[in-house]
This record gives structure tokens, sequence and C-alpha cells, in this order.
């Protein structure tokens, strides 16, 4: 049997001729998470935005591993911070159901893998803080283009990782090149979490959670470069094998 992988879903809207409607999972692009779940030995399973914690707590006890996916920004008072001007979108029901599931994941001891957005909540979850925008809130150093213009299948800037990490051991490298599509980042670490990896400009693509076996955020898009980047393959692989011994 496959590991059922719980995945967050999204309150995804657009604009179109003066009506707001609601995107559909593959207009938001869950094509990409799924294919990369379902490859590497899982079995996908959406979990919408409801707001009934027992209804959490049930869908909890029937995953196996749960992947925190992409989206708008946090609310920052969830990391009792006032909104910056360069703030983007917020999504108040994901950040509600996200903060809620990953603390009972944490409390399950399951798997967790968070990607982009995943890893900053994996860290507001635990206690962190983030920037709300790295570019205007970073002027210490020159930043890289973290928002990248080119396809998510393109990689577009290089990354250190951490020996001693988890993720140094699942991509064996000191070094490997990403994807890059957002303007937030991590800023203060969650108590009990390490960083695993920064990019040059020093902002942290990766941290993990060292007193468990799997609870991975990494700042990069994998499930977007999946089809060719054997380290994205490599990641969906640990994941998915820690959620099948759990
Ligand atoms: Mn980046």
């Amino acid at each position: 049997m496959r590991p059922i992988i719980g995945m967050t879903g999204t309150t995804a809207t657009t604009f179109d001729q003066g009506i707001t409607r609601l995107l559909s999972t593959q207009e938001v692009g869950y094509r990409t998470y799924v294919h990369a779940v379902t490859t590497s030995g899982g079995a996908p399973f959406f979990i919408p935005l409801v707001r009934e914690q027992s209804v959490i707590e049930s869908l909890i006890t029937k995953l196996d591993g749960l992947l925190l996916t992409g989206g708008a920004d946090i609310n920052p008072l969830y990391f009792h911070s006032e909104p910056h001007p360069n703030l983007g979108m917020i999504d108040q029901e994901k950040d509600e159901l996200e903060l809620r599931i990953t603390k009972l994941a944490l409390d399950a001891n399951l798997p967790i893998l968070g990607i982009c957005r995943g890893i900053q909540v994996l860290n507001v979850a635990n206690g962190g803080t983030l920037y709300q925008d790295i570019f205007s809130e970073i002027s210490t150093t020159p930043l890289l283009k973290h928002r990248q213009q080119a396809p998510m299948t393109t990689l577009t800037h290089s990354m250190q990782i951490e020996p001693g990490t988890y993720l140094h051991e699942i991509l064996q490298q000191t070094s490997i090149l990403v994807n890059s599509h957002h303007h937030q980042a991590v800023k203060d670490v969650a108590p009990g979490f390490r960083i695993t990896a920064r990019a040059t400009d020093g902002i942290i693509e990766g941290i993990e959670l060292p007193s468990r076996k799997f609870v991975v955020g990494v700042q990069w898009h994998p499930e977007g470069s999946f089809q060719e980047d054997v380290y994205a393959q490599h990641l969906f692989q640990a994941f998915i094998q820690a959620a099948t011994v759990a």
C-alpha cells in the first residue's frame, strides 16, 4: 500500500472580467505536486480548507505524511508583526488550516515536507518569524533574483547545503542549483529547527527539525523541477520513504 500524503489546498481566486472565481487545482499548478508524490510512491490526498478542529483531527489520523503546498503570503499577525506595505495577498483560510494541521502532524509524529510557503508555515507554526518582503527589508547585502521569471523547470540560483543535516544526507551534495519563486523568507528560525541551506546572498533556503525523522522545509519548488531534476526526485523519494515506514 502507498502512504497517504495529505496535501493542503488553497483559496485561489482570479479576477476575470470583473468576476472573482476560484481557480481549479489544475490552474493552481497542483498537477506538479500530484505527479511528484505519485511518481515517488505516495498516494496524494487533497485536504480542503476546513475550519472545524475535530475535522482536522479526524483527517490527521488517516495520513502518513503531510505536504504543505506553496501559495499566498502568511498573515504576519501570526508571527506578531504588522503588515509591511510590500506584503502580498494573504489567504486567511489556508493560514488557519495549515498552522493547525502542522501542529497536529508534529504531535502525531508524521513526516512533513513544506514547500516554499510551506517552509514558512513550518517556521511560523513553531514560533519562527519571516521577512515579509526580502527585497525591501534587507538592505545589508545585494540580493539574488529570488522571483525568477523563467519557468519552474529552470534552475536559476545556487544554494549551499550544510554538511551533517538530513538534507545533506538526502542530496549528498554541498551545493545544488534550485528554482526560486518567493519574495519572503525565514527570518528567525523556530526553536528546535536548524538551517540546512542558504543562497549565496544568505537567504535561508532550507530548515529541518533534527529531532524528527523527516520534518523538512524548502524555499524552492522541487515539484516544479521534478521531471528532470534528480535532486528534486531524491527529496520527494526521501519524504515518501519516511512516510512509508512511519
Ligand atoms: Mn531563492
